[in-house]
């Protein structure tokens, strides 16, 4: 509304519902309320111990006034191409539960950031829970950022799952709407994680991707930049293995 890009004639305050200030966890999975802020994110014990990567990248967002008053549904649902959540929810598979007058549905991270400020929830919809695995998969989050808001220039978020061999790397910032470095994440499948191993793989962080070009960043600069952020990334998870 401030960028006059939307002009409604009616604005529903939904920040009063309280079910969805929530972080809770059942069976391994956790589900947090969209209405949950950024600061009660970073704060979280439960969330420092069964899901690290998201206090990391709570903690990284914009300035402490930002932090309390900003929301992770709010931040989602904007799908702001410089944001941070992004990353973490399509690395870590996370599940976002709409709810609207045709009933409830659930969307997966990869559907759910459609294009450059748009997500899949429709103009009749709310965002009530996002769905993140419980999980001791070793993670981290690193970001060059916009000096004056924090946004993200080149966010990686990288997930290492040991047990299944896997390797989740999402970047934000990059590219019109965020998305899983697919390249490097192939490269290292199989593989023993060495610094050869992940610098090979980094580079190749921004292979099919078309980066944007603004007054912060050539695209030139962000692709080199999304390299740089993974390898840093892919480095910082793997030494807290
Ligand atoms: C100075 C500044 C610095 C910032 N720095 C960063 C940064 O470093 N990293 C970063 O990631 N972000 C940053 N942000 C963004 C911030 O984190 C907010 O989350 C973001 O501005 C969205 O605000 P909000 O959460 O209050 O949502 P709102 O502004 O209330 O909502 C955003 C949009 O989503 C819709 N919406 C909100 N909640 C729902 C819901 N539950 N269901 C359906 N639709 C919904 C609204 O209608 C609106 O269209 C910054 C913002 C500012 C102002």
């Amino acid at each position: 509304m401030k960028l006059r890009l939307s002009q409604p004639k009616v604005v529903v305050d939904i920040g009063r519902i309280n079910d969805l200030h929530s972080i809770d966890e059942s069976d391994g999975k956790i589900r947090i309320g969209a209405l949950t802020s950024h600061y009660e994110i970073e704060s979280s014990a439960l969330l420092g111990r069964s899901c690290p990567l998201l206090p990391e990248v709570a903690g990284k967002i914009g300035d402490v006034q930002v932090r309390n008053k900003g929301t992770i549904g709010g931040s989602c649902v904007h799908a702001d191409p410089a944001g941070d959540w992004p990353a973490a929810m399509l690395a870590l598979d996370a599940e976002f539960e709409i709810a609207g007058p045709r009933g409830n549905r659930t969307v997966a991270a990869k559907d759910f950031f459609v294009d450059m400020l748009a997500s899949a929830v429709k103009p009749d919809e709310i965002l009530k829970f996002i769905h993140v695995p419980g999980t001791a998969k070793t993670v981290g989050y690193v970001k060059f950022a916009q000096k004056a808001s924090g946004f993200a220039i080149a966010g990686v978020a990288a997930v290492l799952d040991k047990a299944r061999k896997s390797v989740a790397v999402a970047v934000t910032g990059v590219a019109p709407k965020a998305y899983r470095a697919t390249e490097t994440e192939s490269s290292l499948r199989g593989s023993e994680l060495s610094a050869a191993t992940i610098a090979t793989a980094a580079q190749k962080a921004a292979d099919g991707v078309d980066p944007l070009s603004d007054i912060h960043a050539s695209a030139e600069y962000r692709a080199h930049l999304a390299c740089v952020q993974a390898k840093r990334a892919l480095e910082l998870a793997a030494s807290r293995g």
